[in-house]
């Protein structure tokens, strides 16, 4: 493959398994290889690889690993549970028992850098974030500095993936059964122990790997995580047909549309066209190169981290990124109790997915009736909304009203609701019926109780009155709502 100026400031590598085409005898993937290009911006080429079934020796490997417990597995980053969040585990290879101590330090490096950055810092307690502790025989990566050069490490990593110098892969087979063994991982990020700039991410197996001694490592992988998270195009304009002439593309942040045309047709980033944002790499236009082409093409922004490295991702992007951090986590993280209830005696709540920086709108519904006041709570005691006899559907509700997110579509996924089917009887300690429970109720139990009647023969055993009975009367009465009927 071409060989490329050397840039000390921005030598990036990426693979992006954009497309997992299934074929009849195997994945081919569309890889997407960014590396610096001029100007300080990237540029890149697109191959194509089959992905190799997994071998009976990577299987066989990680299995035994597994089952030896080799692995120490450590939590950085524990926001809740795996099943509700975006799990990512970081994974070393090249680094022996020795240099643990140096792929620690960059792991913390990579996490510190990634949550500093919006959208990232806002959407912290969306991910949770785990390190797996992978030992090789050997330090380094295979054909480094020169192709030829093999070493035994445990994940087989190595420049020249694909024919492509600064192309890092490694054995996907065994780097998924072993951060299978975390709490979850989704997103698998193998740090590589060279100071070569290089790098890859696999869309289709969603993991991204980065020479993680090179200077800018930090960038490059944020870059990555771009694509491989956010599904997010390159915004530079090298590397494919000088003008572009197919369809649109399914990327969010590069188009087909100029601004003009994306109003006309509410398409694209059309939400955000003629404004500005400081913290976002400026004013949204278009300007045409983006995705490999110079022309044909357009862009969101003028030159951001999906052009660029050292730059910030631009409003359509993050949105794109917000959204996906919310498919991974929603917004209702929890609630309890579970089933349907009857009778006052219960108290309902739920728990959110709690951004950084502000509050979500969160409020409660009675079918279809907002409950007056119930903006900002988590918890409601039935008894506080003192219902009739009848059947309810209680329902709490939470929004993330966040101003990065405009599309009504993305917007959806900013939402949730938990609800409960709740049945209301009249209330067993009523016993003069009428709808209010008192000391009347109770003279009237008594009475029943003195003359054993059957009516206050309430507990076991049946047909001896008893201290049981008037316990069940005596919890019945104290279970409905002090102020049931007032209203
Ligand atoms: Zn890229």
């Amino acid at each position: 493959m071409h060989r490329r100026p050397f840039c000390i400031s921005a030598l990036v590598l990426i693979v992006q398994n954009s497309l997992a085409a299934q074929t009849q005898d195997s994945m081919i993937d569309t890889i997407h290889v960014c590396y610096p290009g001029e100007n300080g911006h990237l540029a890149g080429d697109v191959i194509h690889m089959p992905i190799d079934p997994p071998t009976l020796e990577s299987l066989d490997a990680a299995e035994q690993a597994q089952s030896r417990g080799a692995y120490n597995i450590e939590t950085l980053i524990d926001s809740g549970r795996s099943d509700n969040r975006v799990d990512i585990v970081f994974m070393g290879d090249g680094y022996t028992e020795d240099e643990l101590d140096l792929f620690h330090a960059q792991v913390n490096e990579q996490i510190a850098f990634m949550f500093d950055k919006e959208p990232f810092k806002t959407y912290r307690s969306h991910f949770n974030v785990h390190r797996i502790d992978v030992i090789s025989n050997e330090s380094g990566i295979d054909n480094d500095p020169v192709e030829g050069i093999d070493r035994d490490t445990a994940l087989d990593t190595g420049y020249w993936c694909s024919g492509i110098e600064r192309a890092i892969c490694g054995d996907w087979s065994k780097i998924r059964s072993i951060s299978s063994l975390a709490p979850g991982d989704e997103q698998v990020i193998v740090l590589c122990n060279s100071t070569r700039y290089g790098g890859a991410a696999s869309f289709g197996q969603l993991i991204s790997y980065v020479a993680a001694g090179h200077s800018a490592a930090d960038w490059v992988l944020l870059h990555e995580f771009g694509h491989a998270f956010g599904h997010l195009a390159d915004e530079y304009q090298t590397g494919g047909p000088t003008t572009y002439t197919g369809p649109e593309t399914i990327r969010t942040n590069a188009s087909i549309y100029d601004a003009e045309d994306q109003l006309a047709l509410e398409t694209k980033w059309h939400d955000w066209i003629g404004e500005s944002f400081p913290e976002f790499d400026g004013l949204v236009g278009s300007w045409e190169g983006a995705m490999y082409s110079s022309f044909g093409l357009f862009r969101p922004s003028v030159n951001s981290l999906m052009r660029s490295l050292g730059r910030q991702f631009n409003m359509p992007s993050v949105e794109e990124l917000v959204y996906f951090s919310h498919i991974g986590a929603r917004v209702i993280d929890s609630h309890s109790p579970q089933g349907e209830f009857h009778g006052h005696g219960h108290s309902f709540s739920f728990d959110v997915v709690q951004p950084v920086g502000h509050d979500l709108n969160v409020w409660w519904q009675l079918g279809f009736d907002v409950i007056p006041g119930s903006e900002g709570r988590f918890i409601y005691d039935l008894c506080e909304l003192q219902l009739q006899p009848g059947e309810y559907v209680l329902i709490a509700k939470a929004q993330d009203d966040t101003p990065w997110v405009r599309d009504e579509q993305k917007r959806m996924a900013l939402f949730g609701n938990v609800w409960w089917n709740i049945v209301i009887d009249t209330p067993p300690a009523d016993r003069t019926a009428d709808g209010i429970i008192d000391f009347a109720d109770l003279i009237h139990f008594l009475n029943d109780y003195s003359n054993e009647d059957p009516m206050a023969d309430l507990a076991e055993p049946f047909g001896e009155f008893d201290f049981w009975d008037v316990s069940e009367y005596l919890r019945l009465f104290t279970e409905v709502c002090p102020t049931h009927g007032d209203g």
